[in-house]
């Protein structure tokens, strides 16, 4: 059975989808956001040791070369995540679907349904489509946060059992959107129609961030993607300093006018829910 490298598992969250959900991130991603939130889980682990050292708690340690994380004894300082010149993580853990549905399955009697993420959780559809048939027969539904770059629908089993995607929309241009992530908007944007078409479209997102993308472009490219679509919501997320790299710490903040402006626009062109956070 395919296994998949786990970066942490949120037993309940409520803003990854409907309801209350459990969100599973995986580790690995094929695009570089300059205000990534997360950029622990870009990239794979190359073992290179410089966290083990840095580590307060004898959590990590090298055997054969490898890293060796023991969450028993992990603090949760993050000292790690910030030593690692990589964006990895030496967290992770290799999981099959079986043994991720076996860690979650504590948790339906309290949950909707599962949310996949990353890094790009959609890099993994073998992966997908086992966890999720697993999750669909006790009930509850499945859902996928993706980048959309990958072509969502050639993975034709793994759509069977997928209840909802949420497609993040970066920018609005081919230059701002390879400026900001490094890979062009064609196919989220493909992604995002195709999705809709067949009703998997649970929302489209759109990280507010000043100066590097014009956003009104983004806002307007995205409401007039979802626009015929009622059902399929909009969120801007305003962009904020928490957890981006060094290097991309200075970037200014959206104002709430900004915001609001943007609401206005969207609306304006036809999406019937905005949602800001
Ligand atoms: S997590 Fe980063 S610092 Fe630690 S071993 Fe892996 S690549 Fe090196
Ligand atoms: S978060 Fe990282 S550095 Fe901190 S105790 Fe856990 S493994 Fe060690």
């Amino acid at each position: 059975m395919e296994a998949v490298l786990v970066n942490k598992i949120i037993p309940f969250s409520c803003v990854d989808g409907f309801g209350n959900r459990t969100a599973i991130f995986l580790q690995g991603c094929n695009q570089d956001c300059q205000y990534c939130h997360n950029p622990e889980t870009i990239h794979l682990c190359t073992h290179c040791g410089a966290c083990v050292a840095v580590c307060p708690a004898g959590a990590l340690s090298l055997a054969k070369g490898k890293v060796v994380y023991d969450p028993g004894k992990c603090c949760g300082c993050d000292s790690c995540l910030k030593a690692c010149a990589n964006d990895s993580s030496p967290k992770t853990q290799q999981m099959t679907a079986g043994m991720v549905y076996g860690r979650i399955q504590g948790y339906f009697p309290f949950i909707d349904g599962i949310t996949t993420s990353g890094g790009e959780c959609a890099l993994y559809p073998g992966f997908l489509t086992k966890l999720y048939r697993m999750v669909k027969e006790r009930g509850k539904t499945t859902y996928m946060d993706t980048n959309g770059q990958v072509p969502l629908w050639d993975f034709k089993e793994l759509l069977t059992v997928t209840d909802q995607t949420m497609i993040d929309l970066k920018a609005g241009t081919k230059e701002d959107h390879l400026r900001l992530t490094g890979r062009s908007h064609e196919l989220p944007v493909e992604n995002i129609l195709r999705m809709a078409e067949i009703g998997k479209l649970y929302e489209i997102r759109t990280v507010v961030v000043p100066d590097i993308v014009d956003n009104r472009k983004t806002v307007e490219l995205g409401s007039g993607l979802i626009s015929g679509y009622p059902q399929v919501r909009y969120k801007l997320i305003k962009y904020r300093h928490y957890g981006v790299r060094k290097a991309f710490s200075n970037i200014r903040e959206p104002s709430d006018e900004m915001m609001e402006e943007l609401r206005r626009a969207a609306v304006s062109k036809g999406v019937k829910e905005v949602v800001i956070v």
